[in-house]
Order: structure tokens, then sequence, then C-alpha cells
């Protein structure tokens, strides 16, 4: 058996024809989304995320805004900025770049980011309303972790989810927004691999999610026959960028399976740009 690709393009497509439309109807009604990146210094891979998501917006149709300050800046300056641009009401969504500079609480500081702003999903209150079941400005990733298995047409009611990572921004919202759809989830990390049980969950997994960022972590001989496995790592292998999961292997028995690049990334981006949109509401409306 040969697993079915799950590409995100097909999703992340409708998913783009749809902020395009509820863009339309915004800016009708007054409401002009502008998003704002904060970046702190400078690094060279958060530059190529910034420069796709200055695409993305403009191609949408979506202002967008890089606001570079000095590496030296200190966490109250920062925080003050973030402040400003919460204050700011030509402002709609704030995106903190990361990684910030050493020794800055980087959770203390998206904390302070507006609520209503916060179109990455990391403030508590944000995450807060995923614990409630009413996720309003979820972290994209998680969302498109989703929407993928969705895509799948698969019911989640009582299905084994293993859930590999517990990152504060994919693992546990990914694992709180399927228990919220009944799927029995399971989370496993690095206690769940230095005690020898990883194998052993992951055989039994209806749906195998991985965020972990090791290459090959998952083999392809743990899938169990006609899974979902939804590979999230980003890894460099021999100059390759490759996943999680034994990709070759893996597809032989899963009945759908993410590549890596071109799985979930596609879709995380469209996520984005729906988030931006329902920021603007969210902000016009105070
Ligand atoms: P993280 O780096 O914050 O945490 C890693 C997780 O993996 C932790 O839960 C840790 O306990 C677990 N872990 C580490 N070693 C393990 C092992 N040997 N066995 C089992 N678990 C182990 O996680 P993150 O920020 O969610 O990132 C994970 C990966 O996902 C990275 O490769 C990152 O680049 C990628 N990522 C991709 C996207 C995307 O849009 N495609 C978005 C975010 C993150």
């Amino acid at each position: 058996m040969s697993g079915q690709i799950l590409t995100g393009k097909e999703v992340a497509t409708k998913i783009k024809q749809e902020v395009k439309i509820e863009l339309e109807k915004i800016k009708e009604k007054g409401i002009n989304p502008k998003l704002v990146a904060i970046q702190v210094g400078e690094n060279s891979s958060s530059q190529v995320y910034l420069n796709a998501q200055k695409k993305n917006c403009q191609t949408m149709g979506i202002l967008h805004e890089v606001k570079n300050l000095e590496p030296d800046i200190s966490e109250s300056e920062l925080i003050n900025f973030i402040e400003e641009m919460n204050k700011d009401k030509s402002v709609t969504g704030i995106i903190l770049q990361l990684p910030l500079p050493q020794g800055m609480d980087v959770r203390k500081i998206q904390s302070r980011i507006s609520p209503e702003k916060d179109v990455e999903g990391v403030n508590p209150a944000n995450l807060g309303w995923i614990v409630y079941g009413r996720p309003l400005l979820a972290p994209c990733t998680a969302l498109a972790v989703k929407e993928l298995i969705y895509s799948t047409g698969v019911d989640l009611y009582g299905k084994e989810v293993v859930m590999v990572g517990h990152s504060d921004i994919v693992g546990k919202p990914v694992a709180l927004l399927l228990v919220d759809k009944f799927a029995t989830v399971c989370i496993c990390h690095i206690g769940t691999s230095d005690k020898g049980m990883l194998e052993q969950h992951v055989k039994r997994a209806e749906i195998l999610i991985v965020a972990v960022g090791k290459a090959h972590l998952i083999k392809g001989e743990w899938i169990k026959e006609g899974s979902i496995v939804i590979d999230v790592g980003i890894n460099k292998l021999n100059d390759k960028i490759v996943g999680d999961v034994e990709f070759e292997t893996a597809k032989e028995h899963a009945g759908w399976i993410t590549p890596v690049p071109g799985g979930v990334g596609p879709i995380t981006t469209a996520v984005l740009l729906r988030n931006t949109i329902i920021a603007a509401k969210l902000t016009s409306c105070l």
C-alpha cells in the first residue's frame, strides 16, 4: 500500500480564496488590515520568513510593514514599542519575529501583544481560548495541522491520535484542538523517547503528528497501516530539507502523509492571512 500525499497546496489555495472574499467585504466596511512585523536585530532565517510574509500579504492586498529594532534594545523598551503598536489604530495585526536576543523572556514579551492583534496566537489569552474549546486566534501551525487532517475527511471521533512534541505553539494546541473533536489524544515528548516508549505509542496511532525537529526520528516501519501522518518538522540533512518522519518508508504504510517541504508549511502561511483578517475585525470592533 502506498499512501496519498497530502500536499498543503490545495487546502492553502482554498483558504486564500476565502481570505480574499472576506478581505473585500471588510474593506467595503472601511477596515483596512495592516500587519506589522517587529524584528529585533538581524537574523537570516527569520528574514526568509519575513520576505515570504510580506510577499503573501502584498499579493493578497494586505498592508505589511517591518519595524526593525536595534539588537541592543532592552526588554522594557521592546515592551513599550509593542504597547505603542497596540495603541496605534492603523495597526490591526502584530507579529514578533523570533528569535529574540539572548536573555529576553520571549513568553513575557509575547504576552504584551494585544490579544486582538495577536495574529500568531501566542498570547496566553488566545492559548486560553483553545482550552475553553473556543479558539479565536490560535497558533497558525496548529490550525494548519487541523486543516490538513480535516481535508482527509476522516471522522476524528474516538480516533487514536499521537502527538509527538509538546511545544506551546504546536504540540499542546494541536492536542487540545483535536481532543475537542473527541479524538483520544496522547502527547509524547523527550521523556517518552528516553523511556524507550516512543515506538510503542507511534505504532498504534491512527493519526500521527510529529513536531520535534529531529530528522527521521520516526521510522517508516512504525507507521500504522492506513494512518494519517502529519510531519511538522523542518530539518536540514545533507543540504536537503527533510521532516521528522522517514518519508519514503512511511508512505508505504500510511493512508495519507504530508511531504516536507510542501505539506504543513503552505497552509501555515494561508492561516496567518486568515488570522490577519480575524484580527482586523476584532480590533475594529474595539
Ligand atoms: P520545540 O523545538 O519547542 O520542541 C520540541 C519538542 O520535541 C519538545 O516537546 C521535545 O520534548 C520533543 N522532543 C525532542 N527530542 C525528542 C525525541 N528524541 N523524541 C520525542 N520527542 C522529542 O518544538 P516546535 O517549536 O514545535 O518545533 C518542532 C519542529 O517543527 C521544528 O523542526 C520546527 O522547525 C518545526 N516547525 C514547523 C512549522 C511549519 O510551519 N511547518 C512551524 C513551527 C515549527
